[in-house]
C-alpha cells in the first residue's frame, strides 16, 4: 500500500474538526439517485427532474415561416438596382397557409408566423414596398432570405434538447410543449421525513410554559425541502429519551428516502439522539469545521439516508445549504447539484475570523451608487438569531485559512438559492 495520501483521506474525526469540503465529499458519496420514473402531464411537472435525455421528434419551428409582416418573393428575382413590380396573388396567415405555388414575378402577402409559400424564400417587409390593389413594388437592396425563420432553426429533429437530470422550469416546459409532447418522464419524487428533537419544544399555537421555546426548525426544514421539490412528511417532535428516538426513527424509516432531524447531536448532556443513532445504523457524528453548524450527523438507517442537523436555527439553515441540499439534488437525479457560484464583493463590515474553520456570515449583497457590488453583515451573528437569515440574501463564506477581514476587502459571497 502506498503511504501517500491527502490530509482529507486520513481525516480522523476523533482527532479534530472535519473540513467542510471533506464532509461534503463524504455526504455526496453516500447518495445514489432514485431510479424510478413516472410520466407526468406538463401541467404538474414544474420543478421535477427529467429522467432521460429528451430527443426532439420534430423540427421547431416545424415549417419555414415569415418572421415579419410583408410580401413573400423568390430571392433570385429581387432587383439588383431600381425596383421590380410583383403581381399580388394571395395572402398567407399564421395557421392559414397559401395553397398554391408562387410563380415568376408573383408575390403573396404574408403575416408573421405564416408558412412561406412554395416558390418563395424572402419576406420584403411591408414598410419597404409600394403597394396597390394588384401589385407590389419592391426596391433594390433587399437581401435574399431575409425575414424568414427556417424550419428547425430552434430545434432540429433528432437533436438532444434537454439533458437527463434537467430541472423542469418554465422555459423547459415550454420547449417540451413546443415539441408537441403532452407528457414527460421524470424521476419519482423524493420523500423526506422531518423530526425535531427536544423536551423544550412547543408547537406554535400552544401556550408556552417557562423554559420552553417554539419549534421553528421543523417549519424551516419543511419549507426548504418544498422549495427543492421534495415530498415532505412531518414526523413531529421526539422527546429527549433514547428509547423515543430509537422507536421514532425505526418507525419512520420505512416510508421515506431520507430522515432529517434537528437538535440533539451536540455533545451536551441530553444528547440521546447521537447515542440512539449509533445503535440504529451506520451513522457518523461529525464536528465539522464550520461556524455556525458544527455538530452534524450523517449516515444510513438501512436504506434510508439520515441527516442530523444542529439544533440552533441558523446552523440548521447553513448545514442544510452546504451539505443537505446538494445531497438531495443528487438523490433527486439532478445533473447540476452545485449551489449557485460564489461571487466576489467588497465588504462594508469588518468580519472576525478564527483560523482552521469555515465561517459563514449572513450578508446583504447589493450594488452601491457607483455600481460596485458590496456586501455587509446583517448584524448579530448568533447561531440562534434566525431573523438574521430573514434579513440576509447571501452567505459570506470565509474559508478555513482566511484571517479576519477588514472593511473594503474582497470576500466570497454565496447568494441564497432555494433556502429563503
Ligand atoms: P441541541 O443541539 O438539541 O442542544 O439544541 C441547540 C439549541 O437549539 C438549543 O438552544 C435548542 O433549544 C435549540 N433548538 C433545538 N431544536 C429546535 C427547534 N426545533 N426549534 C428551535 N430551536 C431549537
Ligand atoms: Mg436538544
Amino acid at each position: 500500500m502506498s503511504t501517500a495520501s491527502t490530509p482529507a483521506d486520513c481525516f480522523d474525526p476523533r482527532l479534530g474538526l472535519m473540513p467542510l469540503a471533506e464532509a461534503r465529499r463524504r455526504v455526496l458519496e453516500s447518495v445514489t439517485p432514485v431510479a424510478e420514473v413516472e410520466m407526468l402531464a406538463l401541467d404538474v411537472a414544474l420543478d421535477r427532474v427529467l429522467a432521460g435525455e429528451l430527443v426532439s421528434p420534430m423540427d421547431v419551428p416545424p415549417h419555414t415561416n415569415a418572421a415579419m409582416d410583408g410580401f413573400a418573393v423568390a430571392g433570385g428575382s429581387l432587383p439588383s438596382q431600381g425596383t421590380r413590380s410583383y403581381r399580388l396573388v394571395g395572402t398567407a396567415l399564421a395557421g392559414a397557409p397559401y395553397r398554391g405555388a408562387v410563380g415568376e414575378g408573383e408575390t403573396v402577402r404574408v403575416m408573421t408566423g405564416a408558412v412561406m409559400p412554395a416558390g418563395t424564400d424572402t419576406v420584403v417587409i411591408q414598410e419597404n414596398v409600394e403597394q396597390s390593389d394588384r401589385a407590389v413594388v419592391v426596391p433594390a437592396a433587399v437581401r435574399p432570405g431575409e425575414n424568414v425563420r427556417d424550419a428547425g432553426e430552434d430545434i432540429r429533429a433528432g437533436s438532444t434538447v434537454l439533458g437527463a437530470g434537467t430541472v423542469l422550469g418554465p422555459a423547459e416546459l415550454g420547449v417540451i410543449a413546443s415539441l408537441g409532447l403532452a407528457q414527460v418522464g421524470v424521476r419519482r419524487r423524493v420523500r423526506v421525513g422531518v423530526f425535531s428533537t427536544g423536551d423544550e419544544l412547543r408547537a406554535p399555537g400552544e401556550p408556552l410554559e417557562r423554559g420552553m421555546i417554539y419549534d421553528s426548525n421543523r417549519q424551516v426544514i419543511k419549507a426548504m425541502l418544498r422549495r427543492l421539490g421534495a415530498g415532505v412528511e412531518d414526523m413531529g417532535v421526539i422527546r429527549d429519551r433514547r428509547e423515543d428516538v430509537m422507536s421514532a426513527l425505526e418507525r419512520a424509516r420505512a416510508g421515506v428516502d431520507v430522515i432529517i432531524t434537528s437538535g440533539g447531536v451536540s455533545t451536551g448532556t441530553a444528547d440521546y439522539v447521537t447515542d440512539a443513532l449509533r445503535r440504529l445504523g451506520e451513522i457518523d457524528v461529525w464536528r465539522i469545521a464550520i461556524r455556525p453548524g458544527r455538530p452534524f450527523a450523517h449516515g444510513l438507517l438501512g436504506d434510508t439516508l439520515f441527516f442530523g442537523l444542529p439544533g440552533n436555527p441558523v446552523a440548521v439553515m447553513v448545514t442544510f445549504y452546504q451539505l443537505v441540499q446538494p445531497a438531495l439534488r443528487r438523490l433527486m437525479g439532478q445533473a447540476n447539484i452545485d449551489p449557485v457560484p460564489l461571487v466576489q464583493a467588497r465588504t462594508l463590515s469588518r468580519l472576525r475570523k478564527r483560523p482552521h474553520r469555515t465561517e459563514v456570515y449572513r450578508g446583504i449583497l447589493e450594488r452601491d451608487a457607483s455600481g460596485a457590488v458590496t456586501v455587509r453583515s446583517t448584524g448579530s451573528q448568533g447561531s440562534g438569531v434566525l431573523s438574521s437569515m430573514s434579513a440576509a440574501n447571501c452567505f459570506v463564506i470565509l474559508p478555513d485559512d482566511a484571517a479576519s477581514v477588514e472593511v473594503g476587502a474582497v470576500v466570497d459571497v454565496q447568494p441564497f438559492d432555494g433556502i429563503v
